[in-house]
């Protein structure tokens, strides 16, 4: 029945199934799946005094003129006014000349649109109704087919399947975990009855989601304690590191290199995540990682986000490890790479540092023993299964600054133990961060002038490279231009991501050798870049970016004992972004930023890319909710404990759903 094409449902011709078929959509189980992506909420009717500007809501007015009808710019627009007890609102159809027919003066009715507060308050395009809506889900833009048509197509086949969706969760997993069966979980996750109705439908979703996910986790757990990985030898190792290293490791890190000496001894693989706020020290633990596997004649490979961030680190190596470091970028000249990929290939380099470059199919290792993955949140789970495949069973450590709670990182990351930093190096202060004031910009720029004077460096991060209309904030064209002229003593340049190689890497070079002042730039420097004398980070159009890019951003600075400063400035004012800066300027934690980002935003915005699920029906929706992690983590547990056929049952939906996100698992 859920197999039957589109077609089979009353009200769908072969022209609507088209459509759906460019969404991927082919048969009745397709679409019951597609969850609508927001939804309005038309519960209650709003007073007309207190409606909020671009919010979707329902009036309940009563029709106090005629309807007049204007021709603007190839469109047409119809407008009537209306009242109720708490003011007046103008309603406004555009291209829906129609609508004139359907109003008649002192008719009372409800109107659902969204909110415009300019010259008056007007309601957008709205749909009239005797009784109110309640919650209208809204279905993504296709090009060709209405909302109208979203919602019949979806209501009829709920009707055609409605008793015949079969139940795949057993029971008693129903029954511990509070759940509604599935076939009522799709009923109100489109067309809700109450908000709490569409919770419950939604918990049920992400539910079993979470829950076959976790399951693929667990076996793949068992998948990896099965095989075989390579004992490393670690004595001597830390002494000979340490020994090296122009400072002594925090009690933190001793303990994380503790945690990872384990792992590489024993003779499983080793798959760890190490979590630590910027600036706590993680590339000293990747070196040490590294050093072991060198220490057992084994390759060991850094894998970095930016070409910035990996000759940073390649330079870092060199610096300790000579030339038996290599670095390998997609910007290489060909003899350059020829040249690494042989290194690579014979085994005279031990320390490969690159990029994604590293990735491609050319290059092969002769043995590679352990690989480090670093800003770990870069890189799809996908990615990290094929670098996989470059050794034989090879240790696995991936360094993250953002921390988050276990049962996410598992979502993320699938099957992994986690270490955490949780202590910055000695003698750091904490940055001292401020909003700036339009009035005021113009004294931090001079502040920025004189503390060039004095030696001490700033960055200044635009969101743009270019100027643009939509942008209101300076690109980073625009202020560089700006800056050169006004302060023309201090020593300027700018970098981002479209610079030629050669250029990208002779600024950093001349910013990191003191030879410029201030640096111009986009979020290339987000990540890892290590510069200690530069101070100051200003953030132009602070609104535009994310709390943990915020807190990324300003964790260039404050890598030294110097006192370093983090000035904010942004344009456009609302309660949200207000949150966010004073987040900022309130704490220097990145635990507390990533929880507070994770509220603000959720889960899938967080991480930047989504890693799971070609479709919306995001496995990530139930991760902000830690206690439906919990309980689906337990249940996946308990399943595969309990074995049996429904156990069986499980793995094989599992693997179906998401086999193929974790790379292939042995059954047995
Ligand atoms: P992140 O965790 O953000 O990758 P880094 O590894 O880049 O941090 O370290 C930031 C800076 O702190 C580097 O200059 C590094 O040399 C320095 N550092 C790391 N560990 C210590 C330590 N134990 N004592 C003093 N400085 C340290
Ligand atoms: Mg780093």
């Amino acid at each position: 029945m859920l197999e039957s094409p589109l077609t089979s449902v009353k009200g769908i011709g072969p022209k609507r199934a088209e459509l759906f078929e460019t969404l991927g959509v082919t048969c009745v189980r397709d679409l019951l799946f597609r969850l609508p992506r927001d939804y309005l909420d038309y519960t209650k009717a709003v007073p007309i005094s207190q409606l909020v500007n671009g919010q979707n809501a329902a009036v309940q007015v009563r029709i106090s003129g005629a309807a007049r009808y204007f021709r603007k710019k190839g469109m047409t627009m119809l407008s009537a006014p209306a009242q109720d007890e708490t003011g007046k609102i103008t309603l406004k159809w555009f291209n829906q000349p129609y609508r004139s027919s359907q109003l008649q003066i002192g008719e009372i009715t409800y109107a659902c649109g969204r909110v415009l507060k300019k010259n008056g308050v007007s309601l957008l395009n709205p749909s009239l109704s005797q009784a109110l809506p309640g919650i209208v889900p809204v279905y993504p833009t296709v090009k060709g087919m209405n909302q109208r048509a979203w919602r019949d197509s979806m209501l009829a086949c709920l009707e055609s399947v409605w008793d015949k969706i079969p139940e795949p969760l057993p029971r008693t997993i129903l029954e511990r975990y509070s759940l509604v069966p599935l076939a009522l979980a799709l009923r109100h996750a489109h067309f809700p009855f109450s908000r709490e109705a569409l919770e419950l439908a939604r918990r049920r979703l992400d539910f079993e989601n979470t829950l076959l996910y976790f399951i693929i986790v667990e076996l793949q757990k068992a998948e990896r304690l099965r095989q075989n990985g390579f004992s490393f030898d670690t004595s001597g190792v830390l002494n000979r590191f340490t020994a090296q290293l122009p400072f002594s490791l925090t009690k933190a890190q001793l303990r994380v290199i503790e945690e990872i000496s384990i792992d590489m001894r024993a003779p499983v693989p080793m798959n760890r995540l190490l979590q630590g706020d910027v600036g706590s020290g993680k590339t000293a633990i990747a070196m040490y990682a590294l050093c072991v596997a060198a220490g057992n004649g084994k390759q060991g490979a850094l894998l970095a986000p930016t070409e910035i961030l990996a000759e940073q680190h390649a330079q870092n190596f060199t610096e300790l490890f000579g030339d038996t470091v290599v670095l390998l970028k997609g910007s290489m000249k060909k003899a350059q790479r020829d040249a690494a990929l042989k290194q690579i290939a014979d085994g005279s380099a031990l320390f490969i540092v690159g990029t994604h470059a590293l990735l491609s199919e050319d290059v092969r290792f002769c043995d590679l023993g352990c690989i480090v993955t670093d800003e770990q949140h870069r890189f799809g789970v996908r990615q990290r299964a094929a670098m996989l495949e470059k050794g034989t069973r090879p240790d696995m450590l991936v360094m993250s600054a953002t921390p988050i709670p276990r049962t996410l990182a598992l979502i993320l990351y699938g099957d992994l133990d986690i270490s955490v930093i949780d202590e910055l190096p000695p003698g750091r202060k904490p940055i001292k961060t401020s909003v700036i004031r339009a009035s005021k910009r113009e004294d931090m720029y001079a502040y920025i002038a004189a503390q060039a004077k004095e030696g001490v460096q700033s960055y200044v991060v635009c969101p743009a490279i270019e100027e643009s209309d939509t942008i209101e904030c300076p690109s980073v064209d625009a202020l560089y231009a700006e800056l050169k002229k006004k302060l023309p003593e201090t020593r300027i340049a700018k970098l981002h991501g479209q610079m030629k190689e050669a250029d990208k890497e002779r600024v950093m070079r001349a910013f990191r050798t003191g030879e410029t002042d201030v640096l111009v730039t986009t979020t290339v420097i987000e990540v890892g870049v290590h510069v200690p004398n530069a101070c100051i980070m200003v953030i132009e159009g602070a609104e535009r970016f994310g709390l943990s890019q915020l807190h990324q951003l300003r964790g260039r600075v404050g890598r030294s004992a110097k006192q370093a400063y983090c000035f904010l400035l942004y344009g456009v004012e609302s309660s949200e972004e207000n949150e966010r800066m004073l987040t900022m300027t309130q704490t220097n934690d990145g635990f507390e930023i990533a929880q507070k980002d994770l509220l603000l935003r959720g889960p899938g915005d967080f991480i930047g890319t989504r890693q799971h699920g070609e479709d919306g029906s995001g496995l990530l929706s139930g991760a902000m909710d830690a206690r439906l992690l919990e309980e689906a983590a337990r249940a996946a547990k308990e399943i595969l404990q309990q074995g049996g056929e429904e156990s069986a049952r499980l793995i094989e939906l599992a693997s179906e759903r998401y086999g193929t996100l974790l790379g292939d698992i042995a059954m047995n």
